[in-house]
């Protein structure tokens, strides 16, 4: 199958069965969603949720988390993945959004990549669910089912999967595209066993394609030899059988 027919194939599908996915971090505001997403890298969503709501209460603006320390913000995050640093990026987010940017999360993805805690992966995210830019954000989830879908070819880095994500996927459903990715990366297509037998997709699987091929090929040689094995064992047995018996007729003539 053709990568091209395969995006066609993952566009159509989703397209048709998810419309309309969206984070399930939860928020009300670029400022919370900045907050959120930076809180994210290595977490759960879930966990995220959890611990969120104290903390926009205590921290409704930039300004009033500009004012904080990370020790106090610390506090409200002590359960999340890496809590020290990301304290600290929150409070140098906050004050460069006041000082820098009128405090109006950026727009673009070179000025969201400027503030502390913000890397490519987080500013594409911001990018295309706030500003709707034409991004999109690989993680880990995007990057391994990209993979094994086959919408991506030796890409090694997250870079790399974007930029073949972003020439192949049309411009208007980037965003989106990444939503789907993650969605079924979390509930279906999970790292260590992907659940090939819920998934609507293995039809142009490429992953499902190899594996299966493989562990048919595997199974059919090992039943080929278990045969070729019994049947050995067999001719061995009647030759015994055979020979036992001629021993018996030339015993009983003497
Ligand atoms: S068929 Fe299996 S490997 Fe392929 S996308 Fe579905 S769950 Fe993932």
């Amino acid at each position: 199958m053709l990568k091209q027919e395969r995006y066609q194939h993952f566009v159509e599908y989703f397209s048709k069965h998810q419309p309309n996915p969206e984070t399930e971090l939860h928020y009300d505001n670029p400022f919370q969603l900045l907050i959120a997403v930076i809180l994210s890298a290595q977490c759960t969503d879930k966990r995220i949720n959890q611990v969120t709501p104290a903390l926009f209460e205590r921290f409704p603006t930039p300004e009033s988390l500009a004012d904080s320390t990370s020790d106090e913000v610390f506090t409200y995050i002590r359960s999340v993945s890496y809590p020290n640093n990301k304290a600290k990026h929150l409070v140098g987010m906050a004050k460069m959004l006041v000082s820098d940017f009128h405090s109006v999360v950026p727009s673009t993805i070179e000025d969201l990549q400027k503030m502390p805690g913000v890397g490519r992966k987080t500013a594409n995210v911001i990018a295309s669910v706030i500003y709707n830019a034409a991004a999109i954000a690989v993680d880990t989830h995007v990057f391994r089912v990209a993979n094994r879908i086959g919408l991506t070819t030796n890409a090694r880095t997250p870079l790399a999967v974007e930029k073949q994500l972003t020439e192949y996927l049309p411009k208007d459903i980037l965003g989106i595209a990444h939503h789907w990715l993650i969605l079924h990366g979390r509930y279906i297509c999970i790292a260590r066993n992907p659940k090939c037998e819920e998934c609507p997709l293995t039809w142009f699987c490429k992953y499902y394609a190899r594996t299966h091929t493989e562990s048919y090929l595997q199974k059919a040689e090992a039943d080929k030899a278990k045969k070729a094995k019994e049947q050995k064992k067999k001719k061995t047995l009647d030759k015994i059988t055979k020979e036992l018996k001629k021993r018996s007729v030339n015993g009983s003539g003497q």
